[in-house]
């Protein structure tokens, strides 16, 4: 078997794995990317039904990164800028996001026991609590952490709160002063307090669209999984039997999966570690519909139990560009730690609660499509940061560099990914 010799060899075709191959053509170092899907894009790409268009998770850009920007504007100079007006559903109510400050259309009751609650709280001064239960119990007294964010942990992190760190929380979680409380429990008019003011999106293609530039003249290899890595003789195998030897290697591909395909077996410790990395899995339920009759958020929350999608939004507000003329579409995240559920539970547990609620229409729906996700969102429970140095620093003392969301396994957004792979 003849053996090609390369000098970089980077491991997937996603933003990060794109962003290595670009920052080396301009290096005038040649690379070559492995891919296993048929195209590039990764967690960034989409797909299409009868003219129907869908990322694959919800996917805005909300970047202040310079650089990322010029590269996404060079892809697609079309874009739409949104203005962010997520909602949440709780207890089959329709709630701006975010809610604690936006607690108008709840029940006296409840309102009040959240506001007494909030005041009893002892506000976080110089320590945080590294648990996050403890974190928001003292950021928004009990009665709302149990009931709103103690809850949606459950279906977003497939977990309780008191197994997660808080370090990865940053600006994600608006921290409202008591008076932003009372005030939106007093009325609907109140400002948006969502971290990000403007939500980017491609006018044609899709978020995709946004790493046209990266991936042109990139030397790509598709529809071929890598199935093996050999640290000693610097030569990776793929499914279809190519072996190639490389310099330098980059890998973009999750952690525990790179560290079970090396060879020599890496010692217990580090196998160890990986096997302790956790992350969740998640389906996308996807919806056309042949009607315009769509709630008129482009993203919302569900926080009721009953109703197992955590997030809902809408590619055709998005852009129309991703429906056909006089179409919408919705896309449902569920998220699981296997996958846990058949397509029947899903559509039981996601799709008919929705029209019982008749929030949409069972007779405007043209198809559901449904497709599994083996990694989402790395969790941050509380060994994560030395699990994930062990591994990362024994793949380096091999000469393997890791990048982007499942290679640093991190909490990343695209432009942090692309960066990631950028920065090599
Ligand atoms: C639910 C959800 C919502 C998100 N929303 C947003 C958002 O609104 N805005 C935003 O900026 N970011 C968002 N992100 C984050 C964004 O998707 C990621 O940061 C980014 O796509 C990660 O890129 P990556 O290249 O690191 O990984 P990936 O996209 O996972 O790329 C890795 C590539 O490796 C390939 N691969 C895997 N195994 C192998 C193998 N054995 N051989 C060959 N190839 C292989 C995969 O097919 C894939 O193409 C979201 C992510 C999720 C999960």
């Amino acid at each position: 078997m003849s053996i090609q010799k390369k000098q970089n060899i980077i491991l997937g075709a996603g933003i990060s794995g794109l962003g290595a191959a670009y920052t080396l053509n301009k290096r005038n170092e040649e690379s070559i990317i492995i891919e296993k899907d048929k195209t590039y894009a990764g967690l960034c790409g989409n797909f299409s039904i009868n003219g129907f268009r869908f990322d694959r998770f919800v996917h805005f850009s909300f970047t202040s990164n310079e650089q990322v920007n010029q590269i996404f504007r060079a892809s697609s100079p079309d874009i739409y800028k949104h203005i962010p007006n997520p909602f949440n559903i709780y207890k089959n109510k329709w709630i701006k996001h975010p809610a604690q400050n936006n607690l108008f259309p709840l029940s006296e009751e409840e309102k009040n026991l959240i506001i007494n609650d909030f005041k009893k709280r002892n506000p976080i001064t110089d320590k945080i609590p590294d648990n996050y239960e403890d974190w928001l119990r003292t950021q928004y007294g009990n009665y709302f952490a149990e009931h709103f964010p103690m809850a949606y942990t459950r279906k977003y992190w497939m977990c309780e709160a008191k197994e997660l760190e808080t370090k990865w929380i940053g600006n994600r979680l608006y921290q409202p002063s008591i008076e932003e409380v009372i005030e939106g429990c007093k009325t609907s008019d109140t400002p948006i307090t969502y971290y990000s003011k403007e939500m980017r999106y491609p006018k044609y293609g899709g978020f995709k669209q946004y790493l046209k530039v990266l991936a042109e003249n990139q030397n790509i290899i598709y529809d071929e999984s890598v199935t093996s890595v050999n640290a000693i003789d610097k030569t990776i195998k793929t499914s279809k039997g190519t072996v190639l030897q490389y310099q330098h290697l980059y890998s973009s591909i999750p952690l525990p999966k790179l560290i079970g395909m090396l060879s020599p077996t890496p010692p217990d410790e580090i196998i160890d570690a990986s096997k302790k990395l956790k992350c969740t899995c998640g389906y996308q339920i996807s919806v056309g519909f042949k009607t315009n009759r769509i709630p008129p958020y482009l993203w919302w929350y569900i926080y009721d139990e009953d109703n197992i999608a955590a997030r809902v939004y809408s590619p055709s507000l998005k852009s129309p560009d991703n429906v056909p003329s006089g179409c919408t579409s919705l896309q449902l995240e569920v998220y699981c730690n296997h996958g846990d559920y058949s397509n029947d539970e899903l559509i039981k547990k996601t799709i008919q609660p929705l029209i019982d609620q008749q929030i949409i229409f069972e007779e405007d729906i043209l198809f559901i499509d449904i497709r599994f996700e083996d990694y989402a969102n790395v969790i941050f429970d509380h060994e994560i940061y030395k699990n994930r140095r062990i591994v990362r620093d024994y793949l380096n003392s091999i000469g393997i560099i890791t990048i982007g969301r499942f290679g640093e396994w991190d909490y990343l957004w695209s432009d942090q990914s692309l960066l990631s792979g950028l920065n090599i």
